[in-house]
């Protein structure tokens, strides 16, 4: 919409209410052809009266300027027909009519104010030269004003030398005079007050009407939209969680189905989040209740003998780190949730980042006696953030390791095309049974929560490995089978893409 618009209709605030738009609309709309119709009829009525009176008048004038050439008045003004002729012609149309002879001299003027002058009036002179008459109507003063010839018919007269033209024998009418005749139309005037005024009153009614219908439609259209606010209002004031419906119109359902499909997604974040407190409570409380389980059972003896006391506080230390770890996932967690902004991204050699990464954790594996090799098909630089890619492949490797058996191997594969770079992470490991694959990146979800818990897992690691993944707009797989090994393949963009 344009701003000008805009700013106007923030000005008037009310305008930007459908309601009042739809008023406004209707009202518009019935009421501009009730005015365009007052004007129509009112002049259309104007026209017809004026060209009505015009060929009323010009008959009239017609028959007396005939009469007059056969009362020969234009020589003799004392016809007593003529005078009342032109008498009732003035009082019946309230006019005035002037006759000028041929040499432009007034022999008649009913106001009785002009005779013996001479009128050199355009039309007069032009009406006496061509013989036509003429009309016009003047809307200014109320009168129209009439040209009318006085015609002589005769036979073409002879010439000067006696002789007749040939073929000039047809009759022919010749100019004696002008009638000049001004008729008022103050009656057409009166009788169109008489009309506006009732157009008036009408319209006046029509527009009471057409307010009213105007309000009532713009209540009863806007009002499955109140009905709309109202079911929603509900649903937020915690009255009802019921899904919301009016179906008065297609808009309104479909305002109200997104309405829904929003309530679905957060009833089950709402749920999701509850799941997750009660979670996190749980694994957190768990080292701690242990730990208070070990002390209290070394306070409850006396005398307890030193090697016992060191037994105990080693089992409290490990408790310790175990809820240090479950705390340090539970926030890298939380940062992989502030989503795309808080990406750090570098060019980082991916090479090098495994060689270090593997470095780290080989100890770890030495304990069991499981070998971890590195196999790079080509030297690899991406555009990653370099903290998540090594949260990534460390929670990779370090499963690899945990779940594996003794003197098991891990290969890490990491190769590349010219759009992405992969990195396989292949165990000898216990594997995973089949109906737990999905659910292996849900938050704390185990597979076995007792030997997990021995080898020191939280439940979180893949959980934070996939949204670390997709923040790098990649992919994660896996494939498993129980007893021989898992692969998870990660797959990333050469480039970050900036959406
Ligand atoms: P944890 O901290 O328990 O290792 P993860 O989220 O990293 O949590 O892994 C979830 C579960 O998936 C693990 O408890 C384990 O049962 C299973 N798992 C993960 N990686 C492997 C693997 N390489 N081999 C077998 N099982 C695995």
């Amino acid at each position: 919409m344009d701003i000008k618009i805009k700013n106007i209709l923030n000005q008037f605030k009310i305008l930007r209410s459908l309601k009042a738009r739809i008023f406004i609309i209707v009202f518009l709309i019935g009421i501009i052809p009730s005015v365009i119709m007052r004007y129509g009829i009112l002049n259309s009525y104007e026209d017809r009266a004026v060209s009505l009176r015009t060929s009323d008048v010009q008959r009239q004038l017609n028959i007396i300027a005939n009469h007059l050439i056969a009362y020969n008045y234009l020589t003799d003004t004392s016809s007593e027909v003529i005078s009342a002729e032109l008498e009732q012609l003035s009082n019946l149309y309230d006019g005035r009519v002037i006759i000028i002879n041929s040499n432009l001299k007034v022999i008649k003027d009913t106001y009785g104010i002009g005779e013996g002058k001479t009128v050199i009036s355009e039309e007069v002179v032009k009406c006496m030269k061509s013989g036509t008459g003429g009309s016009s109507f003047n809307d200014e003063y109320d009168y129209i004003e009439f040209t009318t010839p006085i015609l002589e018919t005769a036979l073409m007269a002879e010439t000067s030398d006696g002789e007749k033209p040939k073929g000039e024998d047809k009759p022919r009418d010749i100019v004696r005079g002008v009638m000049l005749t001004s008729v008022s139309t103050d009656s057409i005037v009166v009788t169109m007050d008489i009309l506006s005024r009732r157009a008036l009153i009408m319209e006046i009614m029509m527009l009471l009407i057409i307010f009213a219908i105007a309000l009532v439609l713009a209540k009863i259209l806007t009002k499955p939209f109140e009905r709309v606010t109202k079911a929603i209002s509900e649903v937020k004031e915690g009255f009802t969680d019921e899904p919301v419906s009016v179906p008065d119109y297609l808009e309104t359902e479909h305002i109200v189905d997104a309405f829904n499909q929003l309530l679905t997604r957060m009833k089950a974040l709402d749920t999701s989040r509850q799941e997750f407190v009660s979670n996190v409570s749980h694994e957190l409380k768990t080292p701690i209740t242990s730990v208070k389980v070990l002390a209290d059972s070394l306070l409850a003896q006396e005398d307890v003998p030193a090697e016992l006391y060191r037994e105990f506080m080693v089992d409290i230390a490990e408790e310790i780190d175990r809820e240090d770890k479950i705390i340090n996932d539970l926030l890298s967690m939380v940062k992989m949730d502030r989503k795309v902004a808080s990406m750090n991204i570098s060019v980082v050699d991916i090479n090098a980042l495994t060689e270090i990464i593997l470095k780290r954790l080989r100890p770890i594996a030495r304990k069991r006696d499981i070998e971890v090799v590195f196999e790079s098909n080509r030297a690899v630089t991406a555009e990653v953030d370099e903290v998540k890619m090594t949260l990534i492949l460390t929670n990779l490797v370090e499963n690899a390791i945990k779940y594996n058996r003794e003197q098991g191997g891990v290969k890490v594969v990491l190769d590349a095309d010219h759009q992405f770079f992969t990195v396989d992470i292949i165990d000898t490991g216990i594997g995973i049974p089949e109906d737990s694959l999905e659910h292996i990146y849900e938050r704390f979800y185990r597979v076995d929560k007792s030997h997990s818990r021995e080898i020191g897992g939280t439940g979180l690691g893949l959980a934070i490995t996939r949204s670390a993944v997709l923040l790098h707009r990649g992919s994660i797989k896996v494939s498993s089978a129980e007893g021989e090994g898992t692969t998870f393949t990660v797959k990333i963009p050469l480039s970050y893409v900036v959406l």
